[in-house]
C-alpha cells in the first residue's frame, strides 16, 4: 500500500477537522498543523470560521465513529453532496494538480471541500480501517495509520512514549508493596 503526500494532505485535514469537532484538537493547534497546506494555497487560518469548521469536524468525527459500513458511506455521500465540490486543474504552485474547490475560494468553503473530497478519495482507495483515534489517555485525536503492517495506535511519538512511561510506572507501583 502506498500513500502519496497529496492524498494524505487532504485526508489529514479531514482528520484534524474531526479532532477539532470532537474537542481533542484546539483551533490554534489545527492551524499550526495545517500551516503549510494553508499557506501553500494562500490561506492563513482565519479565525472567524472556526465554528463552521468545528461543525463540519463534528460531522466527520460522527461518521468515522459509525460502526455500520453502509451507514458510514451513506453519511459520507451526503456530506460530499453538501460541499460545493468540482474538480479543478490548478497550477497555483507550478505543478499541475487536482483541486476540488476553485482557487481563491473563501477559506470557510475551501477547507471543508478539500477535506471532504480528500476523505472520500482516501476511503474509496484504502477503506477506513486505518483511520482511527489515538489510544493514548487524554489524547483521542484522529490520525491515518500509514505504517506497513497497520499497527500504529498513537497519533504521534509523544503519545506513544507517554503511554509507555505510564505503563512502566503502573508496573513499578504494583511491584512495590
Ligand atoms: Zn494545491
Ligand atoms: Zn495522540
Amino acid at each position: 500500500m502506498s500513500f502519496t503526500d497529496y492524498d494524505l494532505n487532504a485526508v489529514g485535514m479531514a482528520l484534524d477537522l474531526a479532532s477539532l469537532g470532537d474537542g481533542t484538537l484546539s483551533y490554534p493547534d489545527l492551524v499550526e498543523r495545517q500551516r503549510d497546506m494553508f499557506f501553500e494555497h494562500g490561506y492563513r487560518g482565519e479565525e472567524h470560521i472556526q465554528t463552521r469548521l468545528a461543525g463540519i469536524g463534528r460531522r466527520i468525527a460522527g461518521l468515522l465513529a459509525t460502526p455500520a459500513e453502509d451507514d458510514f458511506l451513506d453519511a459520507l455521500a451526503i456530506l460530499l453532496a453538501e460541499q460545493d465540490c468540482k474538480p479543478y486543474l490548478t497550477r497555483h504552485d507550478g505543478v499541475p494538480h487536482l483541486h476540488f474547490a476553485r482557487d481563491a475560494a473563501p477559506f470557510g468553503e475551501w477547507v471543508p471541500t478539500m477535506a471532504v473530497a480528500g476523505l472520500v478519495l482516501y476511503v474509496c482507495r484504502h477503506g477506513r480501517s486505518r483511520l482511527r483515534r489515538c489510544a493514548a489517555a487524554g489524547c483521542g485525536r484522529w490520525f491515518a495509520d500509514t505504517s506497513r503492517n497497520s499497527s500504529r495506535r498513537y497519533c504521534e511519538h509523544a503519545c506513544a512514549s507517554r503511554t509507555t512511561v505510564a505503563a512502566f510506572r503502573a508496573r513499578q507501583a504494583k511491584k512495590t508493596p
